[in-house]
C-alpha cells in the first residue's frame, strides 16, 4: 500500500498453527474446482456452499463477470497467529481465517514477500516478516478452501512503496543487470517454494506499488529491465500465472504515461494494477476512467490490488491508525454498512471495465494482538513481527521503521473485529452478485466544521497548512545554533495535505515557528492546532501561543504518537490592536519528534 504500506507488518515460524487439515469440512464456492470431487466423499451429497445470509447488511446488486476475483490480502496471518490472536467464525468459534474469508465469498488471498527483512541477528523487522516461506504456507492453506494465490514481491527486504524502494542488503550496489539476475533466480527460486507447499499461485506481482522505482532503481530504463527480468521469471516458470505490474493512485493521469513507459520499456504483463485508498487516491470514477484507459489503449486486464476502508474510529492497539489523519472522511461513514458500501463500490467500478478482473481488500485480518496496553503488544510486535515494524528494522530503514516502529495503523480497517470476530462487512463478496437487504435510511452528511469550509470559513491565518510554495509568512526562528523545524512534504504526517512542520533531531531540539496578522477586525479570537509526535521526554515544553496587545496566552501541546492527533487550543483572547501572533514552540530532547498542521485563527460570535 501507499503510505499504509509505509506502516506495516512478520512471522516467525511456528508451524503447526490453525489451518492444516481441515479439507473434509471445507464448503467451497469455487465453482468447477478440481479439488471438489477428490475432497468430498462419494456417498454424500456435494454439500452446497452455506448461502452467506445478512439480516443487518444492505449490499446493492453487482453484475459480476464469472471468475471475478474477489481477493483478500492476508500476509499478517501468520504473525498474527505466532502472536496469539485468535479468529473466529459467524458462530463465535474458533476457526481458520482464511476458510471464514472463503465462506464470506473471498476466492483470492494476496501475500507480499520480502527477500530478507531480518537484521544481522536474525531479529524480524516485522510487517509480518514475509518472505516466500511465509507466502508458501499461507498458500498452502488457503488453496484448501479453493483459494488461489497472488504472489506480491516487494524486490526489498521490507516495506516497498511510493516512499521507498529499497534495494534488499544483498543486493545493494549491484549493477543493473545484476539485479536483473538477481530478480529471475530469486523470483523462479521463490515460485518452485511457493508452489511445492501446495499454492495455487494464480498470478504474480512484479513489484509493489513501484510508481517512483524498484528495487532502489529510478531510472525508468532500468526500471523496465528488472520488470522484464521478473515477469521472464514468471512466464518461465508457469505461462499460465498472470503477471502484475502494480501502481498506486489514479490521479493526475499517472496510469496511462506509466502504461505507455511499460509499453516502449517491452515490458510483458497482462495485469495493469492499482492501489485505491479512497481517502487518499480520489473518486472511484477517476479510477474507473483511468483503468478503463489502460486496459483499451494497451490491451491490458486491470483490478485493484489494495483498497481498504475503516469501520470504526477506534484504534485497537495504542498505535495510532492511518485513518486517523484522513482527508476524505466523508467518502462513507466509519461503519460496517460504510465498509461494505466502499467494497461493493470498488467491486463495481472494476466490473464495469470490461477487462477488469478483480479486487483484493488489504489486510483483512490485521488486528490488535493481545494485550493490555502498548507495552505489553510491543513485546509481541517486536517477537514475532505483528506490527508494522519492529525496532530491528531500523538497521535496514533507519529514517522511517527506526524511528516510527511500533503496531498496526490499520486494525479499524480489518473485516475482523478487535477480538477477531468476522464483521458482517466480511459477507458483502458473498452477496455481491444477488444484493442483499435493503437500503439504509440515508446518513446524515457529516456536518462540515464551520472553521475549515464553506462560505463562513474564516481563518485569518495564511497559508495555515503549509500547502502553498510560500511559506514566507512563517517565521522558524532556530534557538539553538542548528536549524531546527522544516516543513516536510509528507502526507503520512500531515493532518491534512501533504506538509506540516516537522521537527526531529538528534541532539535537543530548540525553536519556534510563528506567524503574525494585521488588520484584524476588533473582537475576540479563538486559536488551535493540530499535532502528533512523541519521544519528547518528560521534561518537553512544546505549546501553542498566542500574542495579543501584548499580553501571551499559551496551552500545552500534548504528543501522543504518530497519527494520533491532538488539538491544542485557545480560546477568548482579546484583540484591539488588531494584530496577532501565532505560533509553536518547541523544547525537547534528542531523538523527540513532531508535526503540526492546520492552524487556525478564528474570531468568536
Ligand atoms: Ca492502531
Amino acid at each position: 500500500m501507499k503510505r499504509l504500506g509505509a506502516m506495516m507488518l512478520a512471522m516467525l515460524m511456528l508451524t503447526g498453527c490453525a489451518g492444516g487439515g481441515v479439507q473434509t469440512e471445507v464448503s467451497m464456492t469455487e465453482p468447477g474446482s478440481a479439488t471438489e470431487a477428490t475432497a468430498a466423499p462419494v456417498e454424500e451429497p456435494a454439500e452446497e456452499p452455506e448461502a452467506m445470509a445478512s439480516d443487518s447488511l444492505y449490499v446493492e446488486a453487482v453484475d459480476l463477470p464469472d471468475g471475478f476475483i474477489l481477493g483478500a490480502d492476508v500476509s499478517s496471518l501468520l504473525a498474527e497467529e505466532a502472536s496469539g490472536v485468535v479468529y473466529r467464525d459467524f458462530d463465535g468459534q474458533e476457526q481458520d481465517m482464511l476458510l471464514t474469508l472463503a465462506q464470506g465469498g473471498v476466492n483470492y488471498v494476496r501475500v507480499r514477500v520480502w527477500v530478507d527483512p531480518f537484521d544481522s541477528q536474525g531479529r524480524g523487522y516485522g510487517g509480518g516478516n514475509c518472505t516466500a516461506e511465509t507466502a508458501a504456507k499461507i498458500g498452502a492453506r488457503a488453496a484448501q478452501y479453493g483459494m488461489k494465490l497472488l504472489v506480491d514481491f516487494h524486490y526489498s527486504d521490507f516495506w516497498a512503496d511510493p516512499g521507498k524502494q529499497q534495494a534488499p542488503k544483498a543486493w545493494a550496489g549491484l549493477s543493473i543487470d545484476e539485479k536483473a539476475e538477481r530478480i529471475r533466480a530469486y523470483t523462479a527460486e521463490s515460485l518452485e517454494t511457493i508452489r511445492a507447499a501446495g499454492a495455487d499461485v494464480g498470478m504474480v506481482q512484479v513489484g509493489n506499488e513501484t510508481t517512483t522505482g524498484i528495487c532502489g532503481e529510478t531510472d525508468w530504463t532500468k526500471i523496465c529491465a528488472l520488470f522484464r527480468a521478473g515477469a521472464q521469471a514468471v512466464r518461465a516458470f508457469d505461462p499460465n500465472v498472470l503477471v502484475v505490474i502494480h501502481f498506486t493512485d489514479p490521479q493526475n493521469g499517472g496510469f496511462d504515461w506509466l502504461a505507455q513507459t511499460l509499453s516502449e520499456g517491452g515490458v510483458d504483463y497482462d495485469v495493469f494494477a492499482a492501489s485505491y485508498y479512497p481517502f487518499w487516491h480520489g473518486s472511484l470514477e477517476n479510477l474507473q476512467g483511468q483503468l478503463s484507459q489502460v486496459a483499451e489503449r494497451y490491451g491490458k486486464q486491470v483490478m485493484v490490488a489494495e483498497t481498504q476502508w475503516p469501520y470504526t474510529d477506534e484504534d485497537g492497539d495504542d498505535s495510532g491508525n492511518t485513518s486517523d489523519s484522513m482527508s476524505g472522511r466523508g467518502a462513507y461513514p466509519f461503519t460496517v454498512q460504510g465498509q461494505s458500501m466502499e467494497i461493493r463500490d470498488v467491486a463495481a467500478a472494476v466490473a464495469a471495465i470490461p477487462q477488469g478482473i478483480g479486487v483484493f481488500y488489504w489486510e483483512a485480518g490485521w488486528i490488535p494482538v493481545p494485550g493490555q496496553d502498548r507495552q505489553s503488544r510491543s513485546l509481541l510486535w517486536e517477537q514475532y513481527g505483528s506490527g508494522w515494524a519492529s525496532s530491528y528494522a531500523g538497521e535496514y530503514d533507519p529514517q522511517d521503521a527506526g524511528r516510527y516502529y511500533g503496531g498496526c495503523a490499520c486494525d479499524n480497517m480489518a473485516l475482523f473485529d478487535f477480538e477477531g470476530n468476522p464483521l458482517e462487512s466480511l459477507k458483502t463478496f458473498a452477496l455481491l452478485r444477488t444484493g442483499n437487504g435493503t437500503p439504509p435510511p440515508e446518513e446524515p452528511a457529516q456536518e462540515p466544521d464551520p472553521r475549515t469550509t464553506g462560505p463562513e470559513a474564516v481563518n485569518y491565518l495564511k497559508n495555515s497548512g503549509f500547502e502553498d510554495e510560500d511559506r514566507s509568512m512563517w517565521a522558524i526562528t532556530p534557538l539553538t545554533d542548528r536549524d531546527q523545524g522544516d516543513f516536510q512534504v509528507k502526507a503520512l504526517d500531515a493532518y491534512s495535505g501533504e506538509v506540516a512542520l516537522h521537527f526531529w533531531d538528534s541532539v535537543p531540539v530548540h525553536f519556534q515557528c510563528e506567524q503574525t496578522v494585521t488588520d484584524l477586525p476588533a473582537g475576540t479570537w479563538r486559536v488551535s492546532v493540530q499535532a502528533q509526535g512523541d519521544d519528547t521526554g518528560d521534561d518537553a515544553d512544546i505549546h501553542l501561543y498566542v500574542i495579543s496587545d501584548g499580553q501571551t496566552y499559551t496551552a500545552p501541546v500534548t504528543l501522543k504518537g504518530w497519527v494520533n492527533w491532538q488539538e491544542a487550543l485557545i480560546e477568548h483572547v482579546p484583540c484591539a490592536s488588531g494584530t496577532i501572533t501565532v505560533g509553536v514552540y518547541v523544547r525537547c530532547r534528542a531523538g523527540g519528534w513532531g508535526t503540526f498542521d492546520d492552524f487556525l485563527l478564528n474570531p468568536e460570535k
